[in-house]
């Protein structure tokens, strides 16, 4: 690993302008280009790794970063499916991104509650998530895994309901879908390994997270 910090965060999607922009307020000064990797900080000893955003928590804790910037849905789900156990945590919670990851089934349907699940098919590209909850609760149901548009799944008639990630609820209407329960809520968070940075390093970071602080708090 160089000397320079390393950040991991989402090259192209839902999280990376506001990542961006809270990192442009911090001060930092860099431009994304097209297909690029890395991404270098002009005025601090600071490199941005742009990926997707499901790689975010296992470069973190391989020391392919040393900190990230992801939803917490994505670091919880990685967790629960990570076998050997997953070395990433929550250093911070950033406020945005804000949403929640439902359980929703069709308007028109049987289902409107959890313990009708039972029996039942539902699709989701969160299965760790999912089956946590299920078996918390004591559900049998089949977790049906797909990589997107969950939304398709009870129409397409692979699953009697979805488990998916909602924020203003619009896609969920436009499908014909009725979220019933929460399993989880979440924002963007900043994560790290537990490993010890380098104490350059970790003057840097404990500067960067005081200026997000104050950029957290002159929004609210
Ligand atoms: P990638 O190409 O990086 O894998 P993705 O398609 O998995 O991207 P996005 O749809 O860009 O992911 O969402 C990134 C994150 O934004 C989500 O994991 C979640 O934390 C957050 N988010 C906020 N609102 C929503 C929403 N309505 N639907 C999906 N994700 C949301
Ligand atoms: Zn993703």
């Amino acid at each position: 690993m160089t000397d320079r910090l390393r950040i991991a965060l989402q090259k192209k999607g839902r999280l990376a302008d506001d990542s961006f922009e809270l990192l442009k307020k911090c001060g930092l000064r860099f431009a994304i280009r097209g297909g690029g990797l890395l991404a270098r900080v002009k005025n601090m000893p600071i490199d941005l790794l742009l990926v997707r955003d499901d790689d975010i928590p296992s470069f973190v804790a391989n020391d392919a970063a040393d900190i990230g910037i992801v939803g917490e849905n994505v670091l919880v789900e990685e967790q629960l499916v990570s076998r050997e156990g997953l070395d990433a945590e929550i250093t911070m919670r950033l406020g945005f991104s804000r949403c929640k990851l439902s359980l929703a089934a069709p308007n028109d349907g049987d289902i409107n509650n959890t313990e009708q699940l039972n029996g039942t098919r539902i699709a989701t590209t969160y299965p760790g998530v999912l089956g946590n909850f299920l078996k918390e609760r004591g559900i049998s149901a089949k977790s049906v895994e797909m990589k997107g548009a969950v939304e398709l799944a009870p129409s397409i008639g692979i699953a009697e309901s979805i488990c998916d990630l909602v924020s203003s609820g619009a896609t969920l209407e436009a499908n014909g879908l009725s979220a019933f329960e929460t399993i989880l809520e979440s924002e963007a968070v900043l994560i790290q390994s537990g490993r010890k940075l380098s104490a350059d390093k970790q003057a840097l970071l404990n500067k960067l997270m005081s200026r997000i602080d104050g950029v957290i708090k002159s929004s609210e």
